[in-house]
């Protein structure tokens, strides 16, 4: 692998910026500074009057997920390539046991599956089942395979949702081995009482669907959740949080000295519920995912949440389906295959509407959008930083480069955007993967199995509370 040497741009990190050069050897940072001259075959990226930032970390992603009798339509080399197209370059995603399939097992499969990355990446486990099996295997999988954050749902009822006395149990078991648990946090049986309802009113389209899933599910189970582990007593990762009541249980928390830490979604912050009433069955099921949009005053609320650090980190849950596969809902909104696609768009949807719009510094972005995650799931100064020794990934973000989010331009494997028609002034023009060019002004360089996995430490940053 050549040499890269990024020449003329301002590097922005989480803390601050300074004008540098900088060089790339052997897939780390080799040297930052003003004025590095290439050697003979050393290539050259030239940045000026561009920004130089850590490539972003998105830690909820779903690729190749089965879902609903399909299977999400972005696998392992699409998502991940359409992931550094939009300068994100490394993700999180989720290993899904089957009920009472052994964890080891189902990280074998998903292993496989993954073996096709364009990306690093590393996987977070969802406690689909409880019991004596998946807690011995918890400790194999925290101290062998790296594997360090679990993720329990309170929600999907019949499926994936555990009663609370498995949740207690299964946050106790996270403790002793130093893992972090992550929560789906919305009320199961309340959903399910709602849905059944809607179905006997005869209300059947997208818009049972949000109907079915009110912001008072999110915010009980979050404070539900929240309590719990602080009476366990260990650090919480609340995923895609989209209601004002949920921001609030975790403020509250953490004023009182709980180490919970908050993600939410960049369509948290600019898409609405009203996208369920549009007539165009594609365009509302298209939105379909869990938690739903909200009502536009929530997104004031979630941009305050992030300006005080009671949010820290944003993901995507990129969980994308095409037209065709949502249409199986067609008839029946719980049959709508929930998630929506974004893993490409994280970095200019925040770009756009948090640093152009003056809600957030370059600096703050770059903490949403890779730092903090990194640091949440103890991949941080490796990811997350451009220290001297971190690994090569970074972006090159000209601000002045206009770009337009669609359907027909994305890499990401559907034939649909929540972001359809996004403009974005500030665009992703080069990313680096520890050290390679994978995205070069337009040109996508996808080279399939040239990510790794990233096994992590158990007791991360999240256990010292720095969060
Ligand atoms: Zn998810």
């Amino acid at each position: 692998m050549p040499d890269i040497l990024v020449r003329g741009g301002t590097v922005v990190t989480d803390t601050g910026r300074r004008r540098a050069d900088v060089l790339c050897r052997d897939g780390r940072i080799a040297a930052l500074d003003e004025g590095l001259e290439p050697g003979g075959d050393t290539a050259v990226i030239e940045a000026g009057g561009c920004l130089v930032m850590p490539g972003g970390v998105d830690p909820h992603t779903h690729m190749q997920l089965p879902m609903m009798d399909t299977v999400v339509a972005d696998d392992f080399f699409t998502g991940t390539a359409a992931a550094a197209a939009g300068g994100t370059t490394t993700i999180i995603d989720f290993v899904g046991p089957d009920r009472g399939q052994s964890p080891l097992d189902a990280l074998a499969v998903w292993q496989e599956r993954a073996a096709k990355v364009v990306i690093d990446y590393s996987f977070h486990m969802t406690v689909s089942w409880w019991g004596e099996r998946f807690a011995t295997e918890m400790e194999t999988l925290v101290r062998e395979h790296g594997l360090t954050s679990f993720k329990f749902f309170l929600a999907y009822k019949n499926r994936l949702m555990l009663p609370d006395e498995d949740l207690i149990a299964g946050f106790a078991r996270c403790r002793e081995l130093g893992a972090l648990p992550l929560v789906h946090a919305e009320h199961g049986d309340l959903i399910v009482y709602l849905q059944n309802k809607m179905q006997s009113e005869g209300v059947t389209g997208p818009r049972a669907h949000v109907l079915s899933r009110p912001p008072q599910c999110e915010a009980e189970a979050t404070l539900r959740a929240v309590t719990m582990a602080e009476l366990v007593d260990l650090p919480l990762y609340v995923v895609h949080v989209s209601a004002a009541g949920a921001a609030e249980a975790i403020a509250a928390a953490r004023a009182r000295g709980a180490k919970i830490i908050g993600e939410t979604l960049p369509g948290f912050l600019a898409i609405d519920e009203s996208v369920y009433s549009d007539p165009d069955f594609d365009i509302a099921a298209g939105h379909v995912m869990s938690p739903p949009f909200r009502p536009r005053e929530y997104q004031d609320v979630l941009w305050q949440a992030l300006r005080d650090g009671v949010l820290s980190t944003t993901g995507t849950d990129h969980c994308c389906f095409t037209r065709a596969q949502k249409r199986l809902g067609e008839h029946d909104f719980t049959k709508i295959p929930n998630g929506c696609g974004s893993v490409e768009d994280r970095l200019h949807v925040l770009w756009q509407l948090g640093v152009n719009s003056g809600r957030l510094t370059p600096e703050h972005f770059v903490a949403l959008t890779s730092t903090n995650a990194a640091k949440a799931f103890n991949l941080w100064p490796r990811k997350g930083s451009l220290d001297i020794g971190a690994d090569a990934d970074l972006i090159v973000l000209d601000p002045q480069r206009h770009k337009r989010l669609s359907a027909a331009t994305q890499h990401q494997n559907t034939d649909f955007s929540v972001w359809e028609g996004f403009e974005s002034t500030g665009a992703v023009v080069h990313t680096l993967a520890r050290g390679r060019h994978v995205f070069a002004d337009g040109d996508l360089r996808a080279e399939r199995g040239s990510g790794c996995y990233l096994p992590r430490q158990p007791f991360g940053p999240a256990y010292q509370g720095v969060m």
